[in-house]
């Protein structure tokens, strides 16, 4: 579904991806790992068009999507939930979600899946007229997660959706992925809580100073030794 191919990614003078190249199947739960800096959310932006290699190719459902537009991106099916969740804090709940299935033009189906989503994240549905900014930080990556999810992606990949949430909160998030992925969108994470994220994937990447130097399953990765020494606290 999603194929990158030796891909070069620059910020000005510095390498920030150096021949990566991973792919994606349809219905797979893919995760990269890696330390700070190491390239991950660079990876993201690559494929959802906020920045364009400077070598390489990106293809997604066979199509060259290397220099493709964000707009086109999303329109292609891709949807990028960014590191920070990144709600629209002066605007509802319900009008967050509205944005997020701006592309559409299918109101039926846009009006079935605001029910599904409030089906997924009934806190949200009780809190459908709040004001987004003054949801707790759990909520707000429970609605970033659903906003994204109302452009009906094919793709949809998650920038640290942990960070900075309360390990019951963040459970409670893995366990919303697990569904997107039940539900049938392939699901491309980056995560620094590298153990569950490599408990909860099909197959994982690891990343070390913008290089790709290990991929495997899940549980091959959690079993490799320099990765339990490094990533897993021994
Ligand atoms: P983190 O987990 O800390 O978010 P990451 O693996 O996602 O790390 P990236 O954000 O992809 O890492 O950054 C890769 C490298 O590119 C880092 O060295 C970073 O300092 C650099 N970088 C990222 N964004 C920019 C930018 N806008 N301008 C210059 N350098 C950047």
């Amino acid at each position: 579904m999603l194929e990158l191919k030796n891909v070069v990614c620059r910020y000005g003078k510095v390498n920030a991806l150096v021949d990566v190249s991973l792919s994606v199947q349809q219905n797979e739960l893919v995760t990269i790992i890696g330390a700070n800096g190491a390239g991950k959310s660079t990876t993201l932006k690559a494929i959802s068009g906020l920045l364009h290699p400077v070598e390489g190719t990106i293809h997604f459902m066979g199509e060259d999507i290397t220099n493709a537009s964000a707009q086109q991106i999303i329109s292609m099916g891709i949807s990028h939930c960014p590191e920070g969740r990144r709600v629209f804090p002066e605007m509802t709940v319900h009008e967050n979600l509205e944005i997020g299935a701006y592309t559409r033009k299918d109101r039926n189906g846009v009006s079935d899946d605001y029910e599904k989503m409030y089906d997924m994240f009934p806190r949200l549905k009780e809190r459908h007229l709040q004001a987004a900014g003054t949801l707790s930080g759990g909520e707000q990556q429970m609605l970033a997660i659903a906003r994204s999810l109302m452009s009906r992606p094919k793709l949809i990949m998650f920038d640290e959706p942990s960070l900075g949430l309360a390990p019951n909160i963040v459970e409670k998030v893995f366990e919303n992925i697990l569904q997107v992925k039940e539900s049938g969108t392939t699901v491309l994470m980056v995560e620094q809580n590298a153990f569950a994220a490599l408990d909860m994937c099909d197959r994982a990447y690891l990343y070390e100073s913008g290089h790709m130097t290990l991929t495997g399953t899940g549980k091959e990765m959690i079993n490799d030794p320099h990765v339990r020494h490094a990533y897993l606290g021994g």
